[in-house]
C-alpha cells in the first residue's frame, strides 16, 4: 500500500486530497466525518430519530388530545440530513466519470447565478428605505448588490451611512462630486450651499472637470466625493495634488478605489493600453490600474491626513455592504494644525 501523501498528484495510486472527488484511484478521507461504516450509522441514526418522532408524537397526541404536539427544535434534522446528502453525493460522485462532474458543476453554477441573481437575502437601503432583496451588480458578479429602488450599490450605501454620522462634510458646505451616483444628487443639491457635479464627460447639469487639471481656485472645496474615477484617471498622482490644492483647508475628500489588499504594490503597466488588455488586466477597458496597499501612500504624498472606514459586520449582512469595503478619508490639514 502506498502512504497516503498530502500534495501528492491526485492520479496517483493513493492520494490524500481533502475535497477531491472520490474516484475509485483515490483514497478519500472526509475532515470530521466518524470512521467505520459512518454512512450506514447515519443512516441508521437517521431513521432512528423519525421513528422517535413518529413515536413522540403518537405519544404526545395521547396526552394531549388530538393535534397534540412534541415541539422539536426546528434543527433537530438538519445535521443528519446534511450528512446524508453529503455522503450520497460522495457516493455519486464516484461512480460518475470527472469530465462529466466538471459539466455539471458548470451548470450547476450557472443556474445559481441565474436563481439568485435577483437577490439571496432580504437587506435594508438606508438611502431609500427599501427593504427586501437586491440585484446582482458589477464584475466579478456580486449578488445581494444593487437596490431595486434608488440603484444604489454597497459602496454608495457605505458612503451614506459615514456621511449620516459627519452632516457637516454635506451641510451648507461647497461640495464637489466626480461622477455623481444619481441615488444622492436630490439630496445633496438640497443640503450643501453649492453642489458640483463634475465629470470628464459630463451629462446633462454636469460640468465637465479634468480632474488632473482642475478649474477651481485653490481652497475653494469644503468636500469631495470620488468614488472609484482615481482608477480611470490617467495620472492620480496629478488628480490627488489638484484635490489637495482645491480643498479647504480642513476639507476633506472621500475616496473609494479598487484596492487589493493581498498586494504590496499598485500594478500598473504603461505597455497595457488596449481597451481589450486593460479589461483583462485591470477588470475594466477604461482603468488605468488596480490598486495595492500602497494606495495609502499616494493617498498621503500631497499632504492628506488619512482615516478610514471599513465596512464591517452588522452593517454588511444589514445593508449589503462589501466586506471589508474601505473609503478613504483624506483630509487637508487645517492651517493651525499644518
Ligand atoms: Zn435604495
Amino acid at each position: 500500500m502506498t502512504t497516503p501523501q498530502i500534495g501528492a498528484s491526485r492520479y496517483s495510486a493513493a492520494t490524500l486530497h481533502f475535497g477531491a472527488f472520490g474516484t475509485s484511484r483515490q483514497t478519500h478521507f472526509e475532515v470530521g466525518a466518524p470512521a467505520g461504516n459512518h454512512k450506514i450509522n447515519q443512516a441508521i441514526t437517521f431513521f432512528r430519530q423519525v421513528l422517535f418522532s413518529w413515536t413522540a408524537k403518537t405519544e404526545s397526541s395521547r396526552a394531549f388530545g388530538r393535534g397534540g404536539r412534541l415541539q422539536l427544535p426546528p434543527d433537530f434534522f438538519e445535521l443528519d440530513r446534511s450528512n446524508m446528502q453529503r455522503s450520497l453525493v460522495a457516493k455519486i460522485k464516484r461512480v460518475i466519470p470527472e469530465p462529466v462532474i466538471g459539466k455539471v458543476k458548470k451548470w450547476r453554477t450557472m443556474y445559481n447565478v441565474v436563481r439568485e441573481f435577483g437577490g439571496r437575502h432580504p437587506r435594508e437601503c438606508p438611502i431609500c428605505d427599501y427593504k427586501g432583496l437586491f440585484f446582482a451588480y458589477g464584475v466579478p458578479l456580486q449578488f445581494d448588490s444593487c437596490c431595486p429602488r434608488c440603484r444604489s450599490i454597497g459602496r454608495h450605501r457605505q458612503h451614506h451611512l459615514l456621511v449620516q454620522v459627519n452632516p457637516q462634510w454635506i451641510d451648507d458646505k461647497v461640495v464637489l462630486h466626480f461622477a455623481p451616483e444619481p441615488c444622492f444628487v436630490k439630496e445633496y443639491e438640497k443640503r450643501a450651499r453649492r453642489y458640483l457635479r463634475a465629470d470628464y464627460d459630463p451629462a446633462p447639469g454636469e460640468v465637465q472637470v479634468d480632474a488632473q487639471n482642475m478649474v477651481f481656485p485653490d481652497g475653494s472645496i469644503d468636500t469631495i466625493i470620488c468614488h472609484n474615477v482615481i482608477e480611470h484617471v490617467p495620472s492620480d498622482r496629478r488628480a490627488l495634488a489638484e484635490m489637495f490644492r482645491v480643498l479647504k483647508p480642513g476639507g476633506v475628500a472621500l475616496i473609494t478605489a479598487p484596492v487589493i489588499e493581498a498586494w504590496a504594490n499598485t500594478y500598473e503597466n504603461p505597455r497595457i493600453s488596449t481597451f481589450r488588455d486593460r479589461d483583462l488586466h485591470f477588470n475594466q477597458w477604461d482603468h488605468f490600474r488596480l490598486y495595492g496597499q500602497d494606495f495609502r501612500d499616494r493617498l498621503r504624498e500631497p499632504g492628506f491626513e488619512l482615516s478610514l472606514d471599513v465596512a464591517t459586520e452588522p452593517d454588511v449582512s444589514r445593508y449589503g455592504l462589501d466586506r471589508g469595503e474601505t473609503i478613504f478619508v483624506a483630509r487637508r490639514p487645517s492651517e493651525a494644525a499644518g
